[in-house]
């Protein structure tokens, strides 16, 4: 049994995003069902769309930066009631048996986990996933969050990835009080960077090719701003950074990040999940430099960071748009206008 829902949806890559009606399940005994109200746009979004990973399933309907509100549990629910104002990240299950999924890294699933949009859903006829750009979701509970009632629940749509993307690897390498970090990119994963990594206590670097960003950085939280793009700039942070957190969104050389490195430093890179160029050996060994790779977080951590955020009330700053202003919306993250990460109202996509 399945119900129609109404969602914005992809049909190929040079399709504009277009009404699609879906069908979900009705929930079985451990769903949660959710009315979607907010959806944030990642850039992730607008690559899948495009193909920019040649991995895309048509028609494509992305979003996995959802909250909601829960309108019906399964009869085993016990974390949810009807009412719970909840999240849904990028997965939305896992093998649940593997040693990653039993130490509640479900990102890191051997089985790789069932992202909640363009995954594979093996656990109902291997349907192809379809994502938050839509009015309602059914979601097993144990890929549920709960979001702190203290925050507004639209800029906490983008904690689920944006926020635990960053929260994750800077936890992980443990950034904190007298090391200096700089977040490479401001945009919508950057600007959660630089939010956490300030509340971490550590000394905050933007490192960005926008000057005219510099303002907005130190609002959000960085203690200085390094521009890219100026050699002597670059050339006077030298050999001082602890930790860089790189979430440029296309392949880019990484020579002159490790540059900025001191003796065993870590460069974890979050944005670029695709094929990156060389880069000199010598320069990594030189100083016994890391360069490490994250993705997301676990539906744990991620809970963790969410109540963080609570504590701190931390959360993206956002611009609304309605659903049928997605298309705009992905021109303008093209061009690297987005301050810093679009919301999508729900309210404003008719039911099916
Ligand atoms: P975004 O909002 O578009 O921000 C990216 C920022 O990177 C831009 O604001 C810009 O900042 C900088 N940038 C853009 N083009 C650049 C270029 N050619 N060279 C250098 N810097 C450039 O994107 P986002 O949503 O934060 O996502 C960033 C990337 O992370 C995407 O590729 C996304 O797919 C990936 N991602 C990965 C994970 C993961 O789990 N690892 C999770 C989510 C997203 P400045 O103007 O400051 O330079
Ligand atoms: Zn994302
Ligand atoms: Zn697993």
């Amino acid at each position: 049994m399945t119900v129609t829902v109404a969602s914005y949806a992809a049909q190929s890559a040079t399709d504009s995003m277009a009404p699609f009606n879906i069908e979900r399940r009705f929930p079985e005994q451990d769903d949660v069902a959710i009315d979607i109200l907010y959806c944030g746009v990642c850039h992730s979004d607008l690559h899948q769309v495009k193909n920019e990973w040649g991995n895309t399933l048509y028609p494509c309907v992305p979003g996995h930066e959802i909250v909601g509100r829960v309108t019906d549990v399964g009869t085993s629910v016990s974390k949810f009631s009807v009412g719970d104002l909840v999240a849904v990240g990028c997965l939305v299950d896992s093998c649940r048996t593997c040693e990653s999924c039993k130490e509640g890294l479900e990102n890191y699933c051997d089985k790789y986990p069932t992202m909640t949009y363009n995954g594979i859903d093996h656990r109902h006829g291997k349907q192809v996933t379809f994502g938050g750009y839509s009015k309602h979701i059914v979601v097993n509970e144990g890929y549920v969050m709960s979001v702190p009632k203290n925050i507004d629940p639209a800029a906490a749509a983008p904690l689920l990835c944006a926020g635990i993307t960053t929260w994750s690897p800077l936890r992980e390498w443990n950034v904190g009080a007298g090391q200096k970090v700089g977040v490479i990119g401001l945009g919508g994963l950057g600007h959660m960077g630089v939010k956490f990594a300030h509340a971490m206590g550590a000394h905050v670097v933007m490192i960005t090719t926008s000057p005219e960003k510099g303002a907005d950085a130190v609002r959000l939280g960085a203690h200085e701003v390094l521009v890219s793009k100026d050699k002597e700039q670059m050339k006077a942070h030298r050999g001082s950074f602890d930790f860089l957190l790189d979430t440029i969104p296309v392949p880019h050389p990484l020579d002159p990040y490790m540059m900025l490195m001191k003796r065993d430093a870590t460069l974890a890179l979050v944005g670029a999940v695709e094929p990156m160029p060389g880069f000199h050996g010598g320069m990594l060994a030189a100083r016994r430099r890391r360069i490490v790779g994250s993705m997301i977080g676990g539906i744990r951590e991620t809970q963790e960071m969410l109540d963080f955020c609570g504590e701190h009330e931390v959360v993206a700053d956002v611009e609304m748009i309605r659903m049928d202003e997605i298309n705009a919306a992905y021109e303008r993250m093209e061009k690297n206008d987005v301050k810093y990460r679009f919301v999508i109202d729900m309210a404003s996509l008719p039911e099916a």
